[in-house]
This record gives C-alpha cells, sequence and structure tokens, in this order.
C-alpha cells in the first residue's frame, strides 16, 4: 500500500521545528473533564508525560483538586494547582492538542480517525515530528485528491482537499467551497460533462479547492468523492475486509442478471479475466482490485496499485459483464477481408486508441497515426458497402442460411 512519506511535501530540505503553540482553553477544559472522570490512581496519557489528580489526604479544608504530572525520565511535579497545571501543559502544548484532536474532536475508533491519523503517520512520528511536518504541510494522495494537513497556532487541524492536477493553485484561481457535501457535484459529471457512473473513474474534474476543512468536515469531503473507499481501507487495514469474489456476487444476482452466471460453463475464468483487464485496471478505477474468481482462484490479471481496495465486482462491472456475456454467446464465424499490412496495423490502433481514450489527443494533421480521423474514413469510404457493412466475405455458411 502506497503510504508513508513517499507523497509528503516540505518546503525545503532544512530539519523543520516545531511551530510554538498556545493551549487553548477547550484543549484544557477537556483535560480537566477527562481527569475528573478518572479511576482513583489513574493517569491520563500524553506522549512524553502522565498526568493524574492527587488524592485527598487527610486534608479536610482541600477545597480544589492538585495535580501531578509525571514526565517521562524526569522528576515528578506535584501539588499543581489549576493555574499551575494550565502553565506545565502550556509548555506541552503539541502533546495536550494532539490528545485533545484526536480524542475529543476526531473521536471514536474507526475509519475517520484511522484516516485523519494516517493522513499525519499519527501512529508512526512522533508528535514533535508531526507538528513540524504539519506546520510545512503535509499532503497525502488519495485517488485523484490531494489533501493537505496543515496545524494552527492552537493545535488544530486544517485540511486543504482539491485535484491533485491542482496541487500549487493558488486558492483564489479555483472555486471554493466550505460544505462537504457541495463534493456531491463536482463528482456528477466528467470535464466534457458526462455522467459519471463509476466514481472511483480516474476522471474527476478539477478547479475547485475546499480550503480550510475541520478534521470531520475533511472526512466527510473524502468519503463524499470516493464513497466508502475510506471504510474498506480500514477494514483492511484491521483484517476485516469481506471480500465477495466475482463467483459469490454472480450467483446473488438474479433476473436479467442471472445470464451473467452462464459464464461459469467450465470455459475456466478468461472471461471473468477480460471483464477485470477491461474495467479493474488503474488506467480506469482507482480502486485496488481484491475480489477473484473465487476464494480458491486467481484471476490471471492484477489488481492494481490503488491505496484503496476494491472488495467485489461493481454494479457498472456486472452490467457491462451481462452485454458481453449475450455478445459472448453468438457463434463466431470466419471472415475473409483484404487488408494491407498497414490497413490490419490501422486497424489496431483504432481499436486501442478507443480503449485508452486516446481519441481526442489525435490530432486532425497527424496521418501517422493510424486512428486520426481521416485515416479512418478513408479506411471506411475504402472497405465499407453502401449499408456501412464491412466488406469481409464469410468463409463458412451460417447455420441459420
Ligand atoms: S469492480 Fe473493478 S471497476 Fe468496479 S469498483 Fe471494483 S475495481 Fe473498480
Amino acid at each position: 500500500m502506497a503510504e508513508t512519506t513517499a507523497d509528503r511535501t516540505r518546503p525545503d530540505d532544512d530539519e523543520p521545528s516545531v511551530p510554538d503553540i498556545d493551549l487553548p482553553s477547550d484543549a484544557f477544559d477537556a483535560v480537566l473533564t477527562a481527569l475528573a472522570g478518572l479511576d482513583p490512581g489513574e493517569d491520563l496519557r500524553f506522549e512524553g508525560f502522565a498526568v493524574g489528580v492527587e488524592p485527598d489526604g487527610d486534608d479536610a479544608s482541600a477545597t480544589e483538586a492538585t495535580y501531578r504530572l509525571d514526565p517521562a525520565g524526569d522528576d515528578p511535579q506535584t501539588e499543581l494547582s489549576d493555574r499551575e497545571l494550565h502553565a506545565a501543559l502550556d509548555e506541552r502544548a503539541p502533546a495536550v492538542t494532539d490528545w485533545y484532536v484526536f480524542e475529543r474532536v476526531v473521536g471514536e475508533f474507526g475509519p475517520r480517525r484511522a484516516f485523519l491519523r494516517w493522513i499525519e503517520d499519527a501512529d508512526g512520528a512522533t508528535v514533535d515530528a508531526r507538528y513540524a511536518a504539519l506546520a510545512a504541510g503535509i499532503e497525502r494522495a488519495w485517488g485523484e485528491l490531494a489533501i493537505t494537513a496543515t496545524v494552527t497556532d492552537r493545535g488544530e487541524r486544517r485540511y486543504d482537499v482539491r485535484h491533485a492536477d491542482d496541487a500549487g493553485v493558488p486558492v483564489d484561481e479555483l472555486d471554493t467551497y466550505e460544505d462537504p457535501l457541495d463534493a456531491r457535484e463536482l463528482v456528477t459529471f466528467d470535464a466534457k460533462g458526462r455522467y459519471r457512473p463509476l466514481k472511483t473513474a480516474p476522471s474527476l474534474v478539477g478547479g475547485w479547492v475546499f480550503p480550510d476543512l475541520g478534521p470531520r468536515d475533511a472526512y466527510e469531503a473524502v468519503e463524499t468523492i470516493y464513497p466508502a473507499t475510506v471504510a474498506n481501507w480500514h477494514r483492511e487495514r484491521e483484517g476485516e475486509l469481506d471480500v465477495n469474489h466475482w463467483r459469490e456476487t454472480m450467483e446473488r444476482q438474479s433476473g436479467i442478471y442471472g445470464v451473467v452466471k452462464t459464464w461459469d460453463r467450465g470455459e475456466g475464468h478468461e472471461h471473468v479475466d477480460w471483464v477485470a483487464e477491461a474495467c479493474c485496471d488503474d488506467s480506469q478505477c482507482l480502486k485496488r482490485r481484491e475480489w477473484e474468481y473465487d476464494e480458491e482462484t486467481d484471476l490471471d490479471v492484477d489488481g492494481g496499485d490503488g491505496v484503496f481496495p476494491c472488495r467485489e465486482p461493481c454494479s457498472v462491472v456486472v452490467s457491462a459483464a451481462r452485454k458481453w456475456t449475450r455478445l459472448e454467446s453468438e457463434r463466431p464465424r470466419t471472415y475473409e477481408f483484404e487488408l494491407t499490412p498497414s490497413e490490419k496495423e490501422q486497424v489496431e490502433d483504432i481499436i486501442n486508441a478507443v480503449a485508452d481514450g486516446r481519441i481526442d489527443e489525435i490530432r486532425e494533421a497527424d496521418t501517422k497515426e493510424g486512428a486520426n480521423r481521416y485515416r479512418a474514413r478513408f479506411l471506411r469510404a475504402k472497405l465499407f458497402d453502401d449499408e456501412g457493412n464491412l466488406g469481409g466475405v464469410p468463409t463458412e455458411p451460417d447455420d441459420e442460411e
């Protein structure tokens, strides 16, 4: 899985320094609340130190709690008042605000928390290293998204979410959005205005940015643009990705989709290989295909390198496979065509250009390209009859004729 430091950006090679952080009152209040809820003798742990409430002892006159701060490898500070505790924590504001962000702002264990921690490598790097990197901006790739995490002088996380092609473009040159649900309108159509049936197709349009999202909204924006990708990525990390392979998925199809099952007629899985090669390749879908033919039988094509996994054949694949099943049920016949070697190459060029989505890149003047429009029109004029049929001759009679 692509992760860690490969897709991080830092402004230069100098060691970045930890920014000055002021301990905000909401983080300190959250610490006091958490301390009040601890069992006697229990500590609240931060990176590099722990804090606990001191027992009342026999001092009946004590009206306010006092605290104890235990730095790792150093003498403890005892009998700290609220004010003294605040001062001590303010000196350690990065560790305290880091705790506050993940324990209180981000909250419960699950995909959101894991994803936001992954962005800044919170389960690997120290708080100081992360805050220094966050001050410069930590950038992560997620499909075609570039997500940049930063930290404010109060230790809060802010996220810039945009298309990777717009990395480095000033915010005021892009359409800006605040509500993560606005992402729904960004994912519906591709750059040519065509509906995108597969939200993980690499056809996300750019030109927009969510420049200043909080942690929860950043997660929401990503899940709106690439639905369920974080959830499945998280399941996979936890070893809990429930994969539904081709065979079992097809067995569940009913009605018209049942026709797809006819491919399981003891012909091996080459049809399914072709489906996966056609639809699930990285050039067509950013998910990493984890489903295979069945539990015991892998497909013969690569699943891709995407960060997030695909756990079962999607509706786009099932629908396309249904069409192919009908087409593949036709009996092949042999035709005889006369093509020059260059014309045969040209037919191959045309198929490749269409399959790779390169037609729009081929210039009208570039007649070296087999898929050039003029060359294709010339070939059609030469080989097609008045009804638009390719003038081949069947070399064996049709059974029905
Ligand atoms: S089945 Fe293939 S095309 Fe569909 S989401 Fe999964 S990897 Fe992508």
